[in-house]
């Protein structure tokens, strides 16, 4: 993820999330038009902002915006026109929000944003397609943000005959449990189930890996053989494999194959982590190279992939030396690894996979 720079004196860095500059103090919002964070003055005695980016058009604050905190998108004039719900182009593909006469869920959905932002954000950025319910009315992507009944049904025993929330995706639909952005219960989730990553941004990552699968393999069968011949036949009773990956634990040599014990369930799920474990390195590679880090590779920013690159071994070298220094940061700090992986040349293998698939994607839609 790139940072962007206020227009105020010593041009202070603004992060994608920021809603203000602490140098200027004046509002901060991201624009999709302009494509970057900005700051905005207000007009007098409207709803409407400028910026110094785009001195003639005025904007407004996203509705989510406006009324929640819960995003920091900002709408030109010509993006409210047609918009009668006034949200921005991250909040747009919503189709359900948490219960908000509930005050604390406000502050668990703002998170759940803040990582479904990131994840859009990084898929813009390798130009992949993400169609809307309007562009693909069967298969195209929405969000819907949940909670169960009680937060503890989910995370202690799943309720018989209840409705529980279940984070998943289903034909485009990405359902999130509430629960997921409470840092308690996410913590002991992950600790019961011995996993050595959860997070809200993994979950938003391997969900749309789910959704590009519908999207660019299922479909098309020089994907799906290419998916096949590294990932296994999907043809497999999914809910069968799911069932015994519960029932039986882990496979002891997972690790040999699998990016983690969860991807040895079934070839879907495989794909959807080693999809999840591709936008980590992309995006925290940039994030690397943004801040100067150097690394010992021509081509590693996802801004950089182009047809000439054909395959990205290089550049998962260049990601394996770099997650030992930054788990070795975490270390310094008494925190726990960044990066609990490690990438087999069997899990290298399915990474480059998953960029011929995105690569010959977005050529094709070029
Ligand atoms: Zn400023
Ligand atoms: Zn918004
Ligand atoms: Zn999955």
């Amino acid at each position: 993820m790139q940072t962007f720079q206020c227009t105020c004196k010593n041009r202070p860095v603004l992060f994608f999330e920021n809603t203000v500059c602490i140098a200027c103090g004046r509002l901060t919002g991201y624009s999709e038009k302009l494509h970057a964070v900005v700051a905005f003055t207000p007009c007098d005695q409207t709803d409407f902002f400028l910026c110094d980016a785009d001195p003639d058009t005025r904007y407004k604050k996203c509705a989510n915006f406006h009324q929640h905190s819960v995003c920091n998108g900002m709408l030109s004039e010509a993006e409210l026109e047609n918009n009668p719900q006034e949200l921005c182009y991250y909040c747009h593909f919503n189709h359900a929000i948490p219960d908000l006469s509930i005050s604390e869920n406000i502050a668990l959905w703002r998170k759940l944003e803040t990582a479904k932002r990131r994840t859009l954000y990084t898929l813009q950025g390798l130009s992949l397609p993400i169609p809307d319910r309007v562009e693909d009315p069967a298969n195209g992507l929405m969000f819907k943000f949940l909670a169960d009944k009680s937060s503890e049904d989910h995370f202690r025993e799943p309720l018989e005959n209840q409705s529980t929330v279940y984070t998943g995706h289903n034909a485009g639909e990405i359902t999130i449990n509430l629960s997921e952005a409470d840092d308690v219960a996410r913590h002991r989730t992950r600790v019961s189930m011995n996993e050595r990553y959860r997070t809200l941004l993994g979950h938003f990552r391997h969900e749309i890996g789910h959704f590009y699968w519908d999207q660019l393999v299922a479909e098309h069968p020089d994907a799906l053989a290419l998916f096949r011949s590294t990932f296994g036949d999907e043809q497999l009773d999914y809910q069968q494999a799911l069932k015994t990956h519960y029932e039986k634990g882990e496979q002891k040599d997972w690790s040999q194959q699998f990016i983690s014990a969860y991807a040895s369930s079934h070839p879907w799920e495989d794909w959807a982590e080693t999809w999840a474990h591709y936008l980590h390195m992309v995006d925290t590679l940039e994030t690397a190279q943004h801040y100067g880090v150097r690394l010992d590779a021509a081509e590693v920013n996802h801004h950089q992939i182009d047809s000439a690159n054909t395959d990205i071994h290089q550049t998962i070298e260049v990601w394996t030396t770099f997650t030992v220094m930054f788990n070795s940061l975490n270390r310094s700090m008494g925190l726990q690894d960044a990066y609990p992986f490690i990438i087999s040349d069997a899990v290298s293998e399915k990474l480059n996979t998953v960029h011929r698939i995105i690569r010959n994607a977005t050529l094709k839609a070029q």
